[in-house]
């Protein structure tokens, strides 16, 4: 395993494309830990953590997030990441312990444990009045090929995408990591076909990474043929930037009724924070206070 998540950002000389390569079985791992995901439940988390914190490092606001949320009708419900510039992502599956039996061996069964039948949105919070928010109807809820639609159809970037996770027989994450292609305007096609033939003889990304030390060992295999410059990288990591102030808003929106018993029976509350599963737990007397600002 190698040590740390980051993401490479790698220009072909001639501007055609840029490549972002991530590591990320750490932070993957970590939201395994925190959600106690299955086995396919940590595969579909992980890839659409990977994919948010590999698209977040766009954005240029000190403030700005980037959300992607699926729900494809399948058993692992609504699946949400949300990553900021900084290389922090948080997400969580709303049905983290559904799991289903892999059909092909070495293949955990994302694509069913999501479903199709529903939408990938991409939100954009750029500190505007509106969010910008853009959606595609799912190709085979496998992630990776939901995602490539999204950038052709909403931002027409023709984009070649691969995100993998691989999770070992206890559960833990052995790899996680992505790999997303774009073509850059005016891109010429010929050096497309050659990245697109070199990641098709390789490995899947997941398997690329487990037996790799570093990314920048995997660069050359991918950009085999093609004179490219590694123009940036960039820490990635789980965080969550919840708090118990942040909290207390969301345990004031409980019902009125629900306050006042625990006042009475002298019980803390406790909140849970959906994205980390962080618990914060209030004591009567501080549900009082939060009570006492309601509007
Ligand atoms: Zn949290």
């Amino acid at each position: 395993m190698q040590t740390k998540d980051y993401l490479l950002k790698i220009i072909d000389d001639k501007q055609n494309v840029r490549v972002w390569l991530a590591h990320t079985s750490h932070l993957v791992e970590e939201a395994h830990r925190r959600h106690a995901t299955s086995a396919t439940a940590s595969a579909a988390l992980g890839r659409v953590l990977t994919a948010a914190v590999m698209m977040g490092s766009d954005l240029k606001g000190e403030q700005d997030l980037l959300s992607l949320r699926i729900n494809g009708n399948g058993p692992a419900g609504t699946i949400i990441a949300t990553a900021d510039g900084h290389g922090n992502v948080k997400g969580f599956i709303s049905e983290p312990q559904a799991d289903l039996p892999s059909r092909y061996p070495g293949k955990l069964a994302v694509g069913e444990l999501v479903g199709k039948e529903g939408f990938l949105e991409v939100i954009k919070d750029l500190g505007l009045k509106q969010p910008f928010v853009g959606k595609v109807p799912l190709v085979s809820g496998e992630i990776a090929e939901d995602l490539a639609q999204y950038l052709l159809l909403s931002e027409q970037i023709p984009a070649l995408v691969s995100l993998g996770v691989l999770v070992g027989t206890d559960l833990h994450i052995l790899a996680a990591g992505g790999l997303i292609v774009q073509a850059l305007p005016g891109a010429d096609d010929e050096i497309l076909t050659v990245l697109e033939n070199n990641i098709l003889s390789l490995n899947h990304i997941s398997e690329l990474i487990n037996t790799h030390e570093t990314l920048e060992e995997i660069v050359p295999s991918i950009m085999q043929g093609v004179a490219y410059t590694i123009i940036g990288e960039q820490k990635l990591a789980f965080r969550c930037q919840c708090n118990r102030e942040r909290l207390g808003i969301i345990l004031a929106g409980l019902e009125e009724e629900e306050l006042r018993e625990a006042i009475e029976k002298n019980e803390n509350i406790e909140a849970v924070c959906n994205f980390c599963q962080e618990v914060y737990s209030f004591s009567p007397q501080e549900i009082q206070v939060i009570q006492s600002k309601k509007p």
